[in-house]
Parts: C-alpha cells; sequence; structure tokens
C-alpha cells in the first residue's frame, strides 16, 4: 500500500518531543493562542525546528491536523526560507544585542505583510544580557496585536524570572539513544552504524549536539588515540612517541577536549560493563579515575599537554607496569 509523505511542513518531521508537539497542536486547535511561548529544552533536540513548523502551521491556508499543507503559498514561502511574516532571531557573536530587540520591537508595531499572524522566533534568549532582556519586556507582555513570540533557551541556564513568567512554556526533552541515531543516519548519510551510536550516545540524546561533534571531527581524533591506547602490553613501550605525540595533538583542542575525554568516559564505562574479570573492572575504574584528575587538572588551569600526557599513559595502562 502506498503510504502518502508527510510535507516537510508536518510536526511528523520531528522526531522524539511528543509533549511539545501535543501541546502546540492542542494551542493551535484550541484557537486560544498565546502571545508568547518559551522553548524550553536542551541544546540540538529539535527547539528551532518546532517553533519554525509551528509558524508554518499558524500561516498555512490550508491547514492540515499535524500541521502545513507544504503546498499553499504561505508554506512555499515558509519552504523556500523567504516567509516575509516569520522571523528568526538568533545571537550573533555570542549574545542577541540590545539594539536588534529594539529593532524588533518598533518593527512589531506595523502590521503583518501578508498574513493573518506574524511569527518571530526568538533564539536562545538565555544568550541576552539584562539590559537586552529588560527591553523586551513590555513587548513580551502586551505584544501589538497579530504577533505571536516564540522564544527558546537552553534548559539549564538562566532566564529572568520576569520573562518566564510572560512565557506559555513548551518543554523539551533529549531523545532516546535510538531517536538520536535515527536522526543523525538521515541527516548524514555515509556515517556508519557504530559511529552513529557512538555519537548518540555521547550527545546525551542531542542530534544537534552530535552533529557538532562529528563537524569537529572528534570521532575520527578519538579513534585514533583509541588505537594508541588499546595496544597489547608488550607494544605499550613501542608507542610512547605516538602517544606524546597525542597529547600534544589533543591538548590543542581547547574547549572541545572537553567532549573529547566525555568520548573517552563512555570507552571506559563500556568496558567496565562488559568486563568478565575483577582485574578487568578494576583497570576500567582506574581509567575513569584518571579522567576525573585530569578533568579537575584541567579545570585548575595546569599545563594542559602535560595532563594529556599523563591522562594518556594512565588511559593505556591503568596500573603501574612491573618491571622486570
Ligand atoms: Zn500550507
Amino acid at each position: 500500500m502506498l503510504v502518502a509523505k508527510k510535507p516537510l511542513t508536518s510536526y511528523a518531521t520531528l522526531r522524539g518531543q511528543q509533549k511539545a508537539k501535543k501541546i502546540v497542536s492542542r494551542m493551535y486547535h484550541s484557537g486560544r493562542l498565546s502571545h508568547a511561548y518559551l522553548f524550553r529544552g536542551p541544546d540540538g533536540v529539535g527547539k528551532r525546528l518546532c517553533a519554525n513548523l509551528f509558524a508554518a502551521h499558524l500561516n498555512c491556508e490550508n491547514p492540515a491536523a499535524d500541521g502545513g499543507c507544504g503546498e499553499c503559498s504561505s508554506c512555499r514561502k515558509y519552504l523556500s526560507g523567504n516567509h516575509p511574516d516569520i522571523t528568526v532571531i538568533g545571537p550573533e557573536n555570542g549574545t542577541i544585542k540590545i539594539d536588534r530587540i529594539r529593532e524588533l520591537c518598533r518593527s512589531l508595531t506595523y502590521p503583518p505583510y501578508e498574513s493573518a499572524i506574524r511569527v518571530v522566533v526568538l533564539e536562545d534568549i538565555h544568550t541576552m544580557r539584562l539590559e537586552a532582556a529588560n527591553s523586551l519586556l513590555k513587548t513580551l507582555e502586551e505584544p501589538p496585536e497579530n504577533n505571536v513570540l516564540i522564544l527558546t533557551a537552553e534548559v539549564s541556564r538562566d532566564i529572568l524570572p520576569t520573562i518566564i513568567s510572560r512565557c506559555q512554556i513548551v518543554p523539551f526533552y533529549g531523545l532516546s539513544i535510538e531517536e538520536t541515531t535515527e536522526v543523525l543516519a538521515a541527516h548524514l548519510a555515509e556515517m556508519d552504524g557504530g559511529e552513529a551510536a557512538m555519537l548518540a550516545k555521547l550527545s546525551d540524546g542531542s542530534p544537534g549536539k552530535a552533529l557538532f561533534l562529528k563537524q569537529k571531527n572528534l570521532v575520527d581524533t578519538w579513534c585514533r588515540v583509541r588505537r594508541i591506547l588499546e595496544v597489547d602490553e608488550e607494544e605499550a613501550d613501542a608507542s610512547i612517541g605516538s602517544l606524546l605525540a597525542a597529547a600534544e595533538e589533543i591538548a590543542l583542542l581547547k574547549d572541545d577536549l572537553a567532549a573529547l575525554l566525555g568520548l573517552m568516559r563512555i570507552w571506559a564505562c563500556d568496558s567496565a560493563v562488559r568486563a568478565t574479570t575483577a582485574r578487568q573492572r578494576n583497570e576500567q575504574l582506574a581509567r575513569l579515575a584518571a579522567l576525573d584528575r585530569a578533568e579537575r587538572s584541567l579545570a585548575r588551569n595546569c599545563n594542559r599537554t602535560l595532563v594529556c600526557e599523563v591522562l594518556l599513559f594512565n588511559l593505556q595502562s591503568p596500573f603501574p607496569r612491573v618491571s622486570s
């Protein structure tokens, strides 16, 4: 039987997030829209996509039960990224500037260009400084008619309580490992299953974060380092040169080093689970302790190359080698 393909404007294009999709869809069908929403959850789990799908649904000329039709003039403009009444504003150089907020508040006083409702998506509002956040408050409380504001924010970051209290909250959550792997496979056809599963696990159910790791080649780096760490005991001495070179290389990763240490932690945890003898298990526990020590040293701004060298030695030989 032929199954009709869902348009890209359907909520079905967003993986997981059943609760958020249910809330958004209920709001749409009840006809009682709030003037401001706050989509709150981890980074990279679909908040932006959901905000955009909701915006497309609100403006669709032949709306379906699960989103925009994908074919009307409004949906086509949305899909081409040129909808005059759907605006997305995000951080520039790490923050949403106050000038951008002032400009937005001014522009909302004019009616929408061609739609019944203008939708403004303000991304990552946790990056706004206090001054910018305060300048948004009045508009958030009483936005001019025919405007809907959708704010997104990372769940663990602080937001002014006065912003939260003016919005209807829509919660987002991390995806399951299976769901994350599926999203990755859909985005990166060339990725093999093992790499996708490793990224899914490391990213804690955030496909956005997993794609970031992939983009930074951190998995490739980790696979090379792992080959050095997993040499046989008798080859360990001969691998010292490559181990020191690897330590120097990963010390240069700066902020991305934390993500690499996360991959090492998964490796040690997985090996501990698979261990069949007490010695093997203790080896992995010693590796986890070495990772803890390295993280603490890095947080104290110790010499990064030195910390990485000691770490790789301890991961390769978790117990001191007995010299003959
Ligand atoms: Zn449509």
